[in-house]
């Protein structure tokens, strides 16, 4: 299966002895042993479930990871990885971070564990690598940061962290596997918010770890039955389900992103375009080398009005949702002020170039005409 599709298509899981092409789900929460210990690899479902395990082993394949672990939620799989961590450790993170990200490091994490973050800034490979000493035991990057879309150089993150002996973790689920494998690039570990891109379909909360080494496997695999913040076997089929079209999903969320975003750039009411796939895009040579399939089918836009001319914007729309989330067949808009990053402090929001003006658009598999008619028509009542 030389092909990511073919792979995609078939990764975690071969007809079992019914013959079932696609995987069972088994909603059992308890396996009968044949004597004390002596099973057939399932004991209880929270340590292990055959289809969360479908699940669990087709992310692995994608991402070229040792093993992979499903959660409940993407937060969930955040939360378990920086068990890893002991208390007191000191984390260097992008500060262009999920907004729920955010929240756990600093709102429960640097009170329960004690953990130190240095947050450096996104964009800038080399500041990241300068803040990476010797007390530093986890890189924490996004790629592409949410919601600004920024691009790091993977390659020299790993160099750096190597040197210091700190683990690395990308927040890889703008990308998908589809686009990006941190792992081929020497990172320790991929998170994933199933919820989004994965799944795709907008109907499962779910997240995921994959490690590149079998040492990790372990750790993590211990943590994830220790917590305890699995992912149920519904959900893990339906991700399976919705991971097999991954393939055809982004070819089209990149194509329609990169239409969009370049129709958006030259509209006068549009003040500014971030894209990867744009010329203009700070990034854009590392996001060419790093992204040779496609930008992905995120954008985000400033308006060139103000606040009530942004709700118009928004009120206008009629194929875009204004939602939370992102990554699933249909479009959807979110402003981050108010929505994915309203539990950072407002002074915060503003250091970190969000203001109410920001939009994001998650851009789906509809046809783009349509999604950017969609668009004009809301731009003519700003
Ligand atoms: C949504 C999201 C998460 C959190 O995932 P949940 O499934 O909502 O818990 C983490 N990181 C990124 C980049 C996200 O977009």
């Amino acid at each position: 299966m030389t092909h990511p599709d073919t792979l995609t298509v078939h990764a975690g899981y071969t007809p079992d002895a019914t013959g079932a092409v696609m995987p069972p789900i088994y909603l059992s929460s308890t396996f009968a042993q044949q004597a004390p210990g002596k099973h057939g690899g399932f004991e209880y479902a929270r340590s292990g479930n055959p289809t969360r395990q479908t699940l669990e082993r087709a992310l692995a394949e994608l991402e070229g990871g040792a093993a992979a672990f499903a959660f409940a939620s993407g937060l969930a799989a955040i939360s378990t990885v920086l068990e890893l961590l002991n208390a007191g450790d000191e984390i260097v993170a992008v500060d262009d971070l999920y907004g729920g990200s955010w929240r756990l490091l600093e709102r429960v994490r640097t009170r329960s564990a004690g953990l130190k973050i240095r947050y450096v800034p996104a964009g800038d490979t080399a500041a990241i690598c300068e803040a990476i000493t010797p007390a530093t035991k986890l890189v924490w990057i996004e790629v592409p940061t949410n919601p600004l879309l920024q691009i790091v150089d993977l390659e020299a993150i790993v160099n750096a962290a190597r040197k210091a002996g700190a683990m690395t973790v990308a927040d890889a689920t703008f990308a998908t596997p589809y686009l990006l494998q941190p792992i081929r690039y020497g990172f320790d570990v991929v998170v994933h918010s199933l919820t989004k891109y994965l799944n795709g379909h907008s109907d499962v909360v779910g997240g995921a770890a994959i490690v590149r080494t079998p040492e990790l496997a372990e750790r993590l695999g211990y943590l994830q039955n220790a917590v305890g913040g699995v992912l149920d076997p519904f959900s893990s089929f339906l991700v399976v389900r919705g991971l097999r079209t991954l393939p055809l999903r982004m070819q089209q969320h990149c194509r329609n992103a990169q239409q969009i975003a370049a129709w958006l750039a030259s509209q006068a009411g549009v003040r500014e375009v971030i894209y990867p796939g744009l010329e203009s895009h700070p990034q854009h040579e590392l996001a060419k080398r790093q992204f040779p399939q496609g930008f992905g089918g995120m954008i985000s836009l400033r308006l060139d009005t103000d606040e009530a001319g942004v709700l118009r914007f928004l009120s206008g729309l009629k194929i875009f949702a204004l939602a939370e989330s992102l990554g699933a067949v249909e479009s959807l808009i979110a402003q981050p002020w108010t929505m994915s990053h309203g539990s950072l402090p407002e002074v915060q929001r503003l250091a970190r170039n969000i203001d109410p003006g920001l939009l994001r658009l998650s851009v789906g598999v509809e046809h783009a005409d349509d999604l950017v008619a969609d668009l004009r028509n809301a731009l003519t009542l700003i």
